[in-house]
């Protein structure tokens, strides 16, 4: 059963949290965008959140995202697809996605080309040494800016990532503060940075994050993947 007041109350308090960082580091609450990630969670949990009055909704696979739009597809919310994302399955996810944010290689770039409207999107960057964690490695990131902002069907917002798990967060996004200021020099209005998840959101906030991917803090824990 889907208790509605506990998950106010952590909203509430997940909002608050998020407002106090943000001040803490002289920072407006208003420059961040929460975005409620309801992934392995039903679809009612989603229409609960926007009756609190959430409006950004982050899933992270494709199949289980799209059946919850398709239910919920009446509800004025932002779709954000988080997740790792085969080429193959790129334009079904334009079709529900407002915001991409997991652009990380040519391929995806190519297979959003040909769709018929704009899409937002982020350039994941891989901060780990590990290639097979999601993401472009820096090295390449100013190609995949320079090929996306080449791309009409794609508006580059920022740069997305998530904390290693063997270093500190501060330092990583650090390093992701950079990645931003580097692909505004390809193209400046990308100041976006997608950061910050229920044990790194303070961090991200310091480090200039403006879209905060906060799940299990607000949501409660996920049940067992279906
Ligand atoms: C699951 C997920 C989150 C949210 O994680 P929590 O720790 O539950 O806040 C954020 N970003 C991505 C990419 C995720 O997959």
């Amino acid at each position: 059963m889907l208790d509605r007041v506990a998950l106010g109350e952590r909203l509430d308090l997940m909002r608050a949290e998020i407002a106090q960082a943000a001040r803490d580091t002289g920072r407006s609450p208003d420059e961040l965008t929460l975005i409620v990630v309801t992934k392995f969670h039903p679809p009612e949990l989603i229409q609960a959140l926007v009756d609190l009055g959430v409006r950004d909704i982050g899933e992270n696979r494709h199949q289980e995202a799209a059946a919850k739009h398709d239910l919920l597809s009446e509800l004025n919310v932002t779709w954000h697809f988080i997740g790792q994302l085969q080429s193959k399955k790129a334009r079904q996810v334009a079709r529900y996605a407002d915001v991409i944010h997991s652009i990380d290689r040519a391929a995806l770039v190519e297979a959003l080309a040909p769709i018929d409207r704009t899409i937002d999107c982020f350039l994941q960057v891989n901060l780990t040494d590990d290639p097979n964690r999601g993401g472009v490695a820096p090295g390449d990131l100013i190609a995949l800016a320079e090929q996306v902002a080449a791309t009409p069907t794609l508006k580059l917002l920022g740069v997305m990532a998530v904390a290693p798990l063997d270093e500190a967060p501060e330092t990583a996004f650090e390093r992701l503060r950079g990645y931003s200021e580097l692909v505004q020099t390809v193209e400046p209005s990308a100041t976006s940075i997608s950061a910050g998840m229920t044990q790194d959101f303070r961090e991200a906030i310091a480090a200039g994050a403006t879209h905060l991917r906060i799940g299990s803090a607000i949501t409660g824990n996920r049940p067992a993947a279906g």
